[in-house]
């Protein structure tokens, strides 16, 4: 009986793969926000070096790893894959589970995956600082680690509430070296637009998007990094599902369904879009990404152009989205609270190469907990979305008399999570559904863009 599959470091994967050299149509242009036209390399120029430029738009199927990336993945990749032996038989099925754990790395999550290649080619290109966003604090101390092992300094905006409520995330930030502010800050136009309406403003993501892309776009030195969403973080989070694939021969078996939570896209990419070029060739496996009720940005956000953070700062992209200003209901405790989705998912959703499903957040941290008591692992709040989704995929199987081969990835750990797992305990958390209406409201915002 086996537990763990397990790659060798020279098992590392040596190419990205680029789902943008696979698909039929190519993907929806990518719109400037002042003019509406398609942005060139040049219009992102000030926010990004060209390397990752040119890969956000690059038609290649694959794209060489460099190795300086590569060495500096070692240092926690391959990460283990585990048969949930435990997990079936907690919740008494006949399916065969597993997951792929990117709670490994040094930040606890699968971000170092594309902080790592961002601090790379930033550097290369001379640049000296990123400024960037972080909601939780999961993607802020990721670039913080990988910004370090290139020498670049960090400007993190982190979401306000997070600030004050996840304070060890902070600490993280800051023993790696970077500097973090509570966002919205007085040191951006954007931050101060928003204290002005708003002085008790509790932060968004979108804030903080708009006050890092200025922060970037006012300082020469200066370039903006972002955790989820662009084309180019999708590709570099395949290394998750590359290594999966050779996992899943080492167990013998194929998954029927591939399951990641989802946020703005990230790790959903990274395990599922080596599947989805397996079903490009032929292969039966299905995709399926996992959200909150209380996001529901794949479920019930609508397929249209809009802006990427709250202010209208960033170039405008066609996505699945709740309108640009969303703010995420307060009670809320399980992050993917991001108003967009990557638009290659968005894509992929749309012509129903891949599946999207809800769950109301009691529902996932009753399906961490019996995680952690059965596998040992406390997972991320988020994660435990794919948990749930697994959970259900399996009983599903049971109910048909089949047993299915489900494979998800557990996206990180819950170590600085575990205020919300208190709170869920005590009883605090309730579950809400982000309302059609409101979503409905919020598309009077969205840019309007002449056909
Ligand atoms: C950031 C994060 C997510 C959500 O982001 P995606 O881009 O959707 O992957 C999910 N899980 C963990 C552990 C995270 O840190």
């Amino acid at each position: 009986m086996t537990t763990k599959y397990l790659l060798s470091e020279d098992q590392v994967p040596r190419r990205w793969y680029n789902v943008l050299g696979d698909l039929k149509s190519p993907p929806a242009p990518v719109l400037h926000p002042g003019t509406h036209k398609p942005v060139t390399p040049d219009d992102l120029a000030p926010l990004f070096p060209m390397a990752l430029i040119e890969q956000e738009m690059s038609p290649e199927r694959e794209i060489a790893i460099p190795d300086e990336v590569r060495n500096a993945l070692t240092a926690w990749r391959p990460t283990p894959m585990y048969r949930a032996h435990g997990l079936e038989k907690a919740i008494g099925t006949r399916s065969h589970i597993y997951y792929k754990y990117e709670g490994v790395s040094p930040s606890g999550s699968h971000k170092p995956n594309t902080a790592v290649p961002q601090a790379y080619y930033n550097a290369k290109a001379g640049v000296k600082r990123l400024a960037t966003e972080t909601g939780a604090g999961q993607w802020g101390s990721s670039i913080a680690y990988a910004a370090g092992l290139f020498g670049l300094n960090v400007t993190v905006y982190m979401v306000k509430i997070s600030y004050e409520q996840k304070p060890y995330r902070r600490s993280m930030m800051q023993t790696w070296g970077a500097e973090v502010f509570a966002s919205p800050t007085n040191r951006t136009r954007a931050g101060k637009q928003i204290l002005g309406k708003d002085p008790h403003s509790n932060g968004s993501l979108g804030i903080a998007i708009s006050e890092a892309v200025e922060d970037a776009a006012t300082h020469d030195d200066t370039k903006y990094s972002l955790g989820s969403v662009l084309n180019h973080v999708c590709m570099h989070q395949t290394v998750i599902g590359l290594e999966a694939q050779e996992q899943m021969k080492l167990a013998g078996e194929y998954p029927d369904v591939v399951i990641g939570c989802h946020g703005g896209g990230s790790n959903f990419a990274g395990i599922a879009l080596p599947f989805a070029r397996d079903k490009f060739n032929g292969k039966n496996v299905r995709l399926l990404a996992a959200e909150p009720t209380s996001c529901p940005t794949l479920t019930k956000g609508v397929y249209a152009f809009d802006y990427g953070d709250t202010v209208g700062l960033t170039p405008i992209v066609k996505m699945h989205t709740l309108g640009h200003d969303f703010m995420p209901p307060g009670i809320h405790a399980g992050g993917l609270r991001y108003h967009g989705a990557a638009p290659i998912i968005s894509k992929l959703l749309d012509e129903k190469i891949i599946e999207a499903v809800a769950y109301a957040q009691l529902a996932c941290f009753g399906a961490a907990v019996t995680f952690a008591r059965s596998e040992g692992i406390i997972p991320a709040p988020e994660s435990s979305h794919a948990i749930k989704a697994a959970i259900e995929e399996a009983k599903k199987g049971d109910a048909e008399g089949r047993s299915r081969v489900i494979l998800f990835n557990l996206s990180g750990h819950g170590h600085f999570d575990l205020a919300a797992y208190d709170a869920y305990v005590a009883g605090k958390l309730e579950d809400f559904e982000y309302p059609r209406d409101a979503v409905a409201k919020s598309m009077a915002s969205l840019p309007v863009i002449q056909a």
